[in-house]
């Protein structure tokens, strides 16, 4: 029998391991598109993992914060559809991955944006948040209560990210003034992609992103406050999206190689969540050519398989991979011990 405190520090121990593992090399850049996320320091390195029965673990840089960037997108299309219901939300953005960049100015043939994790989709579950009669700012602040109720603490916005991202915002105007134009929304583009702009600019953690990973693995009920979110139902459509647009252009890849619902930003954030089992967050700025953080994608990578946590795989219970886990630091210091 493993105790509490046992478990924890061989879970600890497992993710101190792997991210060590995955550190080496330098391959990718941090985002450059706005001065600002250039400014972080690129080798920053975290993973945070918490339970449906609300434990968190980490190691490496699980308390630095950074801009959640495109990881809200899942979250405000939970919070849309729960607003506005499917029926609304799905006649305005639908699921079809893209196999385009996250910011590609594009429509489906019904004049639609082709799923809510590119930048045209997110815009569009923006403009669903609360109701008709709302103002842009009770919208926004339906936003920040929503992810910070995800997260388990009040979150709050990076001006100077957010300031900086609106001055270079040339291109998800552009996005904006089409969706307009084709009557997808009916309020004013400029505001619709403040908004936007803000709530990309909210501050997190891997311990937040986690947290708020595990509440969608969960049901929409958060793990660690009790508090719960969004509906199930709900919940099941997020998830599809993100296991078939989450990872943008590389979204094939990652199914067949991680095999869990996923969401990346370009700040470096990356969030795994594996239904009724765990949540998963990794931070690194390095960026692929897809907008995804190399190391997290590596971290992932490495987890999944020794986890056994690929959705096509046999589910294992939530004590089975975390269990694994501890069996499997267990053979790693046995196998260290043998070779001396
Ligand atoms: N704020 C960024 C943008 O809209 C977010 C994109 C992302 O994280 N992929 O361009």
């Amino acid at each position: 029998m493993i105790g509490a405190n046992s478990m924890k520090s061989m879970v600890t121990d497992y993710l101190d391991e792997v991210l060590e593992d995955v550190r080496p090399g330098d391959r990718g850049a941090p985002a450059s598109y706005i001065p600002e996320p250039a400014n972080v320091d690129p080798d920053k390195f975290g993973v945070s993992l918490a339970t449906i029965d609300g434990k968190v673990y980490g190691s490496g840089d699980t308390e630095t914060e950074f801009t959640i960037q495109s990881i809200a997108k899942p979250f405000v299309y939970a919070l849309a559809l729960e607003d506005r219901g499917f029926r609304d939300v799905l006649k305005r953005v639908s699921v079809e991955p893209s196999g385009e960049a996250f910011n590609e100015l594009s429509l489906d043939e019904e004049g639609r944006p082709l799923n809510p994790m590119i930048n045209a989709g997110a815009l569009t579950t923006h403009s669903l948040v609360g109701g008709d009669d709302w103002t842009q700012g009770q919208c926004l602040q339906r936003i920040i209560d929503g992810l910070s109720a995800f997260a388990g603490r009040r979150l709050q916005v990076d001006e100077r990210v957010c300031g900086s991202e609106l001055d270079h915002a040339h291109r998800n105007l552009s996005i904006a003034h089409m969706l307009r134009s084709y009557d997808i929304f009916p309020q004013d583009p400029r505001v619709i992609v403040e908004g936007y702009t803000r709530f990309c600019s909210l501050l997190v953690s891997t311990r937040d992103l986690s947290s708020m990973a595990a509440t969608l693995a969960n049901k929409g009920i958060n793990p660690i406050t009790g508090e719960k979110v969004v509906s199930g139902r709900v919940v099941r459509q997020v998830l599809s999206v993100m296991t078939t647009c989450g990872m943008y252009d590389a979204a094939g890849d990652w199914v067949t190689q991680v095999g869990i619902p996923a969401k990346s930003g370009v700040a470096g954030g990356l969030i795994g969540a594996l239904p009724g089992q765990i949540g998963v967050a990794t931070f690194s700025p390095r960026l692929d050519e897809h907008g995804n953080s190399v190391r997290g994608v590596r971290l992932f990578e490495r987890m999944s398989r020794d986890m056994g946590i690929h959705l096509m795989e046999v589910p294992p219970s939530v004590q089975t991979v975390i269990r694994n886990t501890a069996v499997l630091v267990q053979d790693l210091t046995d196998d260290e011990k043998a070779r001396g």
